[in-house]
């Protein structure tokens, strides 16, 4: 892995250490090579895991865009596409939009 994000990762461990806070973490890189670090209390990582997931399910069922990278997502999720209509078109601002409420946070 990278130094400077071993080291990012390494301050995130401190940090949550001295304030008693466990974490997951998901690293993937461009060649979708995934790293997994779980720190903490095991029932608190779990939720954190489940509720990461279910998220995502929620995103995945809202978005109604079947470009292909939304229907590769909704098919990596399992989620039923909708329509059987094909489309090319990007409609993806939405998506984005509540990945980024998500990461930032938002509603789990
Ligand atoms: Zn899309």
């Amino acid at each position: 892995m990278e130094d400077k994000i071993q080291s990012a990762i390494n301050l995130l461990e401190n940090e949550c250490q001295k304030k008693n806070v466990s974490y997951s973490l998901s690293l993937i890189d461009p060649q979708r090579k995934c790293k997994l670090i779980l720190s903490g209390n095991l029932l608190h990582v779990t939720l954190s895991l489940v509720a990461a997931f279910k998220n995502l399910e929620q995103i995945a069922e809202k978005t109604t865009c079947n470009c292909p990278t939304c229907s590769e997502f909704k098919r990596i999720l399992d989620i039923d596409e909708p329509s059987s209509e094909d489309s090319t078109e990007s409609n993806c601002d939405r998506i984005d939009a509540l990945l980024e409420e998500f990461f930032r946070g938002g509603s789990i």
